[in-house]
């Protein structure tokens, strides 16, 4: 294996850390080029004195004094600050791999850049895919770039295609490749066994704990309403190009299988594993190879019962709108992942009810779809445009729901 230049975009992170820590064991071949981060500026300093990047973006207003402050612990650091640096980073003609890893839309034009500069690119920021799902595989498709996902579920499904449709980068033929549908892993999160009233009354610190995994508090909130299986049914439409009802959800709760693909002789082949993201990491960081992630070997011994639900759609209603949205098109699907990034921010908050995430969603999507049709816009900034009228519009929609509280 030759040794890759990483950019880790989003290195501060959660994901941040599963990446860094592979990239740590394995520094013979991988080199830490670039790194990424926001408001944790004092663990990515942390970072810059362990691995040395070449460059490091963060935001604009930091520039001035994360340089001052690497010139005086002597590193010899590229500061670059915004958007721009991040772009400028996801297509620097020396980064051969992108870890695209910052949260939410933040993280959408870094990705494009990465996949319109041809550049192999690890995916974990789904909602770059659920706002811009056709125009980030055009442009992928136009430029040669690898798109390889690191979202646990979708990189099992990657493992799970016929080797043509994972390294000719071919789209999945019905006939040719016998894939019934695809079964999409749920773990039901935190209230998988709760009531809806119990799930009405959580609070911050309850949603955010999942019983399975560590992440970050958006995706951790996406868990608790079943709204990440949601952005992950979307993200597999464009990732696997099949229609939303060629790809089941099912629950289950151990999260040992990622997920499944059904073909047409009654085979199902599933991807196992810890629940650990540095599995899928480690995967796609050495893709088609394989190296050591540092992960727990499953135990089958000790795995008495693995168990399956189907999900139970009132109480998710966050899944329920990810299938009709998808079914509406890129504008309702950019809404969608607007307005709920917004009501997310509005619990963490402790603006909201957990519940009344999906309520709020739901009311998004009317105006979205209302506003803006079925329309496909193809450019950066129309998704912007969108993503912005429609942060506007849930504004509103939470300020009156809290004054009628
Ligand atoms: P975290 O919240 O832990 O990390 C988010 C990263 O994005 C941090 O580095 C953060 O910087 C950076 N960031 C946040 N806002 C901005 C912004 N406006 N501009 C630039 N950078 C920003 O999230 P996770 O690591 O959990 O998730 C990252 C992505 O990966 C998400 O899209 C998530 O859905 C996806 N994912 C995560 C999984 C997980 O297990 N965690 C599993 C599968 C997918 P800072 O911290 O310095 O503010
Ligand atoms: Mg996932």
């Amino acid at each position: 294996m030759t040794r890759q230049r990483i950019a880790v975009l989003g290195a501060t992170g959660s994901i941040g850390d599963s990446t860094l820590a592979i990239l740590a064991m394995a520094e013979h071949n991988f080199e830490v080029y670039a790194l990424s981060g926001h408001q944790r500026l004092d663990k990515l300093f942390a970072l810059c004195e362990r691995f040395r990047p070449t460059r490091v973006a963060v935001p604009s207003a930091s520039v001035d004094g994360f340089a001052i402050r690497l010139q005086a612990a002597g590193l010899s650091i590229d500061v670059v600050g915004g958007d721009e640096g991040l772009n400028d980073i996801a297509t620097d003609s020396e980064v051969d791999t992108v870890v695209a890893a910052i949260v939410g839309a933040a993280g959408l034009p870094s990705t494009l850049a990465a996949a319109r500069a041809g550049k192999r690119i690890l995916l974990a920021n789904k909602e770059a895919l659920v706002m811009a799902g056709q125009v980030m595989m055009d442009a992928v498709a136009n430029s040669g770039a690898t798109l390889l996902p690191i979202d646990s579920e979708h990189n099992a499904i990657f493992q799970c295609l016929p080797l043509d449709v994972q390294q000719s980068r071919t789209h999945i033929h019905d006939s040719k490749h016998g894939i019934r549908n695809l079964w999409l892993t749920a773990s039901g999160g935190p209230f998988l066994h709760k009531s809806f009233e119990q799930m009405q009354q959580a609070g911050v610190a309850e949603a955010v704990k999942h019983p399975n995994w560590s992440m970050g508090q958006k995706i951790s909130v996406d868990s608790a309403t079943m709204m990440n299986k949601g952005l992950e049914l979307i993200e597999a439409c464009h990732l696997f190009n099949l229609p939303e009802d060629k790809i089941s959800v099912v629950i289950h709760p151990q999260s040992i299988i990622h997920s499944m693909v059904a073909y047409n002789d009654g085979s199902v082949l599933a991807q196992m594993g810890m629940p650990d993201m540095k599995t899928p990491i480690a995967h796609a960081l050495s893709y088609p190879e394989r190296i050591e992630s540092g992960v727990v070997p499953l135990d089958l011994y000790e795995m008495s019962d693995l168990s399956f639900i189907k999900p139970d759609l009132q109480k998710f209603a966050c899944l329920r709108l990810a299938r009709q949205a998808m079914q509406a098109g890129m504008p309702a699907t950019i809404t969608l992942n607007a307005a709920n990034e917004i009501a997310v921010e509005a619990f963490l908050a402790e603006q909201i009810r957990l519940t009344d995430i999906a309520d709020i969603n739901e009311q998004a999507l009317s105006y979205g779809t209302a506003e803006f049709g079925t329309r496909i816009e193809a450019s950066l900034e129309d998704i912007l445009a969108m993503d912005a009228r429609v942060r506007m519009h849930t504004q509103h929609l939470i300020a009156q729901l809290t004054r009628r509280a």
